[in-house]
């Protein structure tokens, strides 16, 4: 019979923590077939779809098989995992951080998109595990930033996608730099002949899993966008928590000024609400987490700086009040709803200011984000803005940048003329003074 348990798949103690910690209660099926074969050492082909838990059945041996073989010296890449598209990428880096909370390994991402300065510091910092898109890999590795001669396990996520999106001749290149000796771990939705073919060349009697293509924790999370004048953010806030009412609402600001500044308005208008940022203490950190968590309070505040702490499920919206400075920290604010295989609503404000972040997130998306024109305080000239400043962006460059203009009216976004709320007290009243202090 097959194992039902974390324990009876054999991780050691510090991982068995952390997905005790991540509410884990059981292993899904693929981590279940997956699991004893990759810490045996074998390679492996795994047929599994995105939110079957397919991420935790191959970080859990790798982070399993580093932390026993530490060991002293300078930190060099013994585990690397290809990624097809960014975003995936940063959901397997949050994905090792979180089930290697305990453990003392190092993990980073190289993609294409964003500055590369950061992720050269951090290669040079050395880094036990790194993720990678395969564009954006060979650049470094062609600049010497990169070596894979001391990889042990490779791993191929999204195998099918990779190929779909037109990088056969990349992997093959990257995989001819690994070590013939390692360990290969083949992921793939599906297994069509020219991927069966790649793993063919890849895999070394691999043990064979496949998971029915039924998700069992899918995370679904429905993006919506809403261009807004910076002045009239407030009172679509307050009309989208009254929307909202009795829901959990997790609210991003881009500085801690601000969120103290949402909260105080918010209390002025009968809502009651906490902030987390960097200035707050530990204790009450703690504190208004569990409130949070307990639903006392329903509508927490926050800055990116805390976002990767705030792990509470049944965060039915989060609402990017601000957009993030860091695209990729978008999608670690999007992450905190829509956890345990709950569903959940992610809505980001734009105003005329904020239109290169948005393409910026976009282009790690892939593709626009879904924009709800529904709204009280909708500006199409933003629309327009954002589509021009897209055009001009996407001449020459490699990955096309995403206009907005997938427009979508959500159900209960729409109102009629005369629906127009009274401005609520507080933000935009004054004109802004510029940048704030973060
Ligand atoms: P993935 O298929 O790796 O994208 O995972 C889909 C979702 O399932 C993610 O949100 C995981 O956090 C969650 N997940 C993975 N393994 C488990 C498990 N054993 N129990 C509950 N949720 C899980």
């Amino acid at each position: 019979m097959e194992p039902a348990s974390f324990e009876a798949l054999s991780l050691d103690v510090p991982l068995l923590r952390a997905l005790a910690d991540e509410g884990y209660e059981r292993p899904t099926q693929i981590q279940r077939d997956s699991i004893p074969p990759a810490l045996a050492g074998r390679d492996l082909l795994a047929i599994a779809p995105t939110g079957t838990g397919k991420t935790a059945a191959f970080t859990l041996p790798i982070l399993q098989r580093l932390a026993r073989e530490s060991r002293p010296g300078p930190r060099v890449i013994r585990a690397l995992i290809l990624t097809p598209t960014r975003e995936l990428a940063l959901q397997v880096e949050t994905s090792l951080t979180a089930y290697g909370r305990h453990l003392a390994l190092t993990s980073a991402v190289v993609m294409g998109g964003v500055n590369m300065n950061p992720q050269i510091r951090a290669l040079r910092k050395g880094v036990d595990i790194l993720v990678a898109t395969p564009g954006r890999l060979l650049d470094l590795m062609q600049q010497g930033h990169v070596k894979l001669d001391s990889v042990q396990v490779f791993v191929l996520d999204e195998a099918d996608r990779m190929l779909d999106m037109g990088f056969i001749h990349d992997v093959r290149r990257i995989a001819a730099r690994v070590p013939a000796a390692r360990q290969t771990l083949f992921f793939s939705a599906t297994m069509p002949p020219p991927v069966a073919e790649l793993a063919h060349t890849l895999l070394r009697d691999p043990a064979r899993v496949e998971v029915a293509p039924e998700p069992v924790a899918r995370p679904r999370i429905t993006q919506r966008l809403m261009f807004v004048d910076q002045k009239d953010k407030f009172g679509l806030l307050v009309s989208l928590l009254h929307q909202f009412a009795g829901g959990r609402v997790l609210v991003f600001a881009r500085t801690k000024h601000r969120a103290d500044k949402i909260v105080r308005q918010l209390s002025r208008n009968g809502i009651r609400a906490d902030a987390m940022h960097g200035n707050k203490s530990q204790n009450a950190r703690v504190r208004t987490l569990a409130d949070f968590a307990a639903g006392k309070l329903r509508v927490l505040v926050a800055t990116d700086i805390v976002a990767r702490g705030i792990d509470v499920d049944g965060i039915s919206h989060v609402i990017n009040f601000d957009l993030s400075d860091e695209p990729e920290n978008h999608i670690h604010r999007i992450g905190r709803t829509a956890r345990a295989g709950a569903s959940g609503v992610a809505i980001s404000f734009c105003d005329h200011d904020e239109i290169e972040k948005l393409w910026q997130i976009a282009r790690l998306h892939d593709e626009p984000l879904p924009q709800d024109t529904g709204h009280a305080f909708h500006r199409p000239a933003i629309t327009s803005a954002y589509d021009d400043f897209a055009a001009v962006r996407v001449g020459g460059r490699r990955a096309p940048a995403p206009a907005a203009t997938a427009h979508r009216r959500e159900g209960g976004g729409h109102r009629g003329p005369g629906d127009k709320p009274g401005r609520p007290r507080g933000f935009g009243r004054r004109r802004r003074r510029g940048g704030h202090r973060r």
